[in-house]
């Protein structure tokens, strides 16, 4: 049995399907990002996963324990499972060190000070110690929720969509701390999220859930060069259909611009992004549009361009 598992679970609201047989197997220490749009059972998963939801049907374990749901445990929820959301639930009138050691109250003194300033310490808030929450950014205040959770030295802790009330900047910057902490504590952890670029910041180990089920499992690599399906593979990026050739699509940055060659086409729009063009391109033969990189910035609106690629790059979806 692997360290933690979530066993063909099922619920649904109504009959509003949310989670569909779902199983999963995690080992001791390992990180994993579970990606799905909105709506797709993400949440209910990790209520479920802590023991905070009723599943219709299946089962969870960690480390050899079944893990309750309310229905059959008086207190839902165990210290060991620890779930933190987009909202910090911050005391507001406890500092940054009071909130942390809240959850330690029922600790040994001396044990809960030294636990306090090793969180402190690894989440770089030892000058904000004193600090209310409304004197912090919302990233440090994330951070502050995150040590509090993490007080109690959790076995598992899930993160359901942690960043959403963040701006880029501050997601980058506590993603590549939060990665540091994870690796140095050894936790296992899984993260939720709608967004796949957080998602890949994070981790390399991906769930792609879409409706309630897993659609594929696999490393960032796997998943970019052999999705399963074309969800898979639009997560990613834009994909374009080849003309006159069966389910065979090509990304943006896998079509090659030439002089001269086979497909013709004209650039209809382009688009500075930070590191390519991003052009639109109507093909001549069929009239279809695709989208493909410009590196070099080379071309303009009306240019005419050739496009070929590596056989290799073709996804058969
Ligand atoms: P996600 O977190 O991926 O957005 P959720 O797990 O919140 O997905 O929701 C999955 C599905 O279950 C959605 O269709 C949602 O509307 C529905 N749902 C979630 N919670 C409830 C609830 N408490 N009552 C009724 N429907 C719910
Ligand atoms: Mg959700």
């Amino acid at each position: 049995m692997s360290y933690f598992s979530v066993r063909q679970v099922s619920k649904s609201y109504d009959t509003r399907l949310a989670l569909s047989d779902f199983s999963l197997e995690l080992e001791k220490g390992s990180f994993l990002s579970i990606v799905g749009a909105s709506g797709s059972g993400k949440s209910t998963l990790l209520r479920i996963m802590a023991g905070l939801e009723v599943q219709d049907a299946g089962e969870v374990f960690l480390d050899g324990e079944m893990i309750l749901n309310p229905k059959h445990k008086l207190v839902s929820g165990y210290d060991e499972i620890k779930l933190i959301h987009q909202d910090y639930h911050l005391f507001p009138n406890s500092t940054v060190e009071e909130n942390i050691a809240r959850p330690l109250l029922q600790y040994d003194k001396k044990y809960a000070k030294q636990r306090v300033e090793e969180l402190l310490g690894l989440l770089g808030l030892k000058e904000f110690r004193n600090r209310y929450p409304r004197q912090l950014s919302g990233g440090q205040q994330q951070k502050v929720a995150i040590a509090k959770a993490l007080s109690v030295e959790p076995e598992l802790l899930l993160l359901d969509e942690p960043f959403s009330s963040l701006d880029t900047i501050q997601t980058h910057q506590l993603i590549s701390e939060l990665k540091s902490l994870f690796e140095e504590l050894g936790t296992t952890v899984v993260f939720v999220t709608h967004d796949l670029d957080d998602a890949l910041r994070l981790t390399d180990n991906l769930l792609i859930l879409q409706k309630g089920k897993t659609v594929q499992v696999g490393n960032s690599k796997e998943l970019c060069e052999k999705p399963k399906s074309r969800y898979v593979a639009r997560l990613f990026s834009p994909i374009n259909l080849i003309p006159d050739r069966f389910n065979s699509y090509l990304r943006p940055s896998d079509v090659k611009l030439r002089s001269k060659g086979t497909l013709m086409g004209h650039v209809l729009d382009s688009r500075y992004l930070v590191h390519y063009n991003s052009l639109q391109i109507r093909l001549k033969n069929g009239g279809e549009i695709w989208e493909v990189d410009d590196p070099l910035r080379k071309y303009k609106i009306g240019d005419r361009v050739y496009l070929t690629w590596d056989e290799e790059k073709v996804m058969l979806l």
